[in-house]
């Protein structure tokens, strides 16, 4: 199929928009303040490995291993010093425990898919490359998916490099995600659309932004996208009138996000 046949490339970021993710980090952090209890309050171990994870980023990039690293080093400075090596290993395993996750679809996912399945479909999604392609072919869903990317970080230079290489207007692309910072301002800064679909918990990194109060389509479940993505089908008009900055209004409406 050419891209003419397709009205849209419709891409979705992977992790709380197809499958579920964070709530198992949210487990996780939880018993990681409760091993770390001797030596500091939960809130306190929260901030520490915020701060450890932050300054891995550009070293580490995003991902479960990165995450295993930086809480080991984050154990051992709030412990200063004396976490002991069952500790460490507990660590490790929790580690292991989100890389062996089961893929777990995010209710209605397929059905939306199915109905999306005249434009072309993407995954563009950060984190280890292994664990999140090992993601993509166990979740089932994978032939449905044009293209498959995953990339280091997801900022508009990143975004415009992908749809460069793959020959696609960013006036007939849609993002749709979980994350304002990932997955709308920088699709949105290219002049391309993005939808929201928030995921009831979202890591602290990636509420780190400025675009709180911007006018974007936010979705309540993937299922409700094809009927957002309806009204685009006839003329291919994007752009400004769907997702812009606030105050910009929206064709279907556009909901504070
Ligand atoms: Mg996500």
């Amino acid at each position: 199929m050419t891209a003419d046949e397709h009205p849209l490339t419709v891409a979705f970021d992977a992790d709380d928009t197809l499958w579920h993710n964070e709530d198992l980090f949210l487990d996780v952090h939880n018993e990681y303040e409760q091993l770390l209890s001797p030596w500091a309050d939960a809130a306190t171990v929260d901030d520490g490995l915020h701060e450890v994870q932050m300054s891995n980023l550009p070293r580490f990039g995003y991902g479960v291993k990165s995450f295993t690293l930086s809480m080991i080093e984050a154990a051992v400075r709030i412990s200063g010093g004396e976490v002991d090596a069952d500790r460490i290993i507990t660590i490790i395993g929790y580690g292991k425990r989100l890389l062996d996750r089961p893929v777990e679809l995010i209710d209605g996912v397929e059905e939306a898919l199915d109905a999306l399945g005249h434009h072309r479909l993407m995954v563009i999604t950060k984190g280890d490359v292994h664990d999140q392609l090992a993601k993509v072919a166990a979740s089932g869903l994978a032939e449905r998916f044009w293209r498959v990317e995953v990339v280091a970080d997801k900022d508009a230079n990143v975004y415009g490099e992908l749809l460069e290489r793959h020959g696609i207007d960013p006036a007939r692309f849609v993002m749709v995600g979980n994350s304002l910072r990932s997955d709308v301002l920088p699709v949105l800064e290219l002049g391309g659309s993005a939808v929201h679909v928030p995921y009831p918990i979202t890591w602290r990194h990636e509420n780190e932004h400025d675009g709180h109060g911007i006018a974007v389509p936010t979705l309540e479940a993937l299922r409700d996208l094809p009927q957002l993505l309806r009204g685009w089908d006839g003329d291919g008009e994007l752009g400004p009138g769907l997702a812009g900055p606030a105050g910009m209004g929206g064709r279907f409406g556009a909901h504070p996000a």
